[in-house]
């Protein structure tokens, strides 16, 4: 059976349509759950550090998987820090996004952490974007526990 050109679409296989719903309940653990806690009642970023290698995770983590130790020393680190990169979303993906198109994505190494943290860049037009600039965290006045307490990074001004 012949299938027509516009079952086919304009890359030449087929689609359907179509949308899928899943409910579903994310556990943050240990961890996760000390670390948005602290952003929520203290606007206060903490990471976790390793006791062999002395890397600091920031989201932390329970085990440092270069050394594969348990962590369990907490060190709070800075609100502000330098962005590592950033990428700009131009197109619109409805429900699964922050904000409505164009905005930036960053990953923000934090004072003090060895990782860096992926999150929202604000108050910055896109094309006035640098890497290596420095970057601070906005918080949202009324925090729920969740990774949009922080609002977004916004460039400091020195
Ligand atoms: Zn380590």
């Amino acid at each position: 059976m012949a299938v027509s050109s516009e079952e086919l679409g304009n890359t030449g296989t087929l689609k359907y349509p179509s949308r899928i719903r899943l409910p579903y309940t994310w556990h943050a653990g240990k961890a996760g759950s000390r670390f948005y806690q602290e952003i929520k009642d203290h606007c206060k970023i903490w990471g976790t550090k390793c006791p062999r290698c002395g890397w600091v995770y920031v989201p932390p983590r329970e085990t440092c998987p270069r050394c594969f130790l348990d962590i369990d020393e907490w060190v709070e680190v800075g609100d502000a820090g330098t962005l590592l990169t950033y990428t700009i979303t131009r197109y619109s993906v409805p429900g699964i996004q922050p904000h409505e198109p164009p905005y930036a994505l960053g990953i923000i190494k934090l004072d003090g952490a060895g990782s860096g943290l992926v999150h929202l860049l604000g108050e910055i037009e896109p094309e006035d974007i640098r890497v290596g600039m420095r970057v601070q965290a906005v918080f949202r006045e009324v925090r729920e526990g969740n990774y949009l307490d922080i609002k977004y990074f916004k460039p400091l001004r020195s």
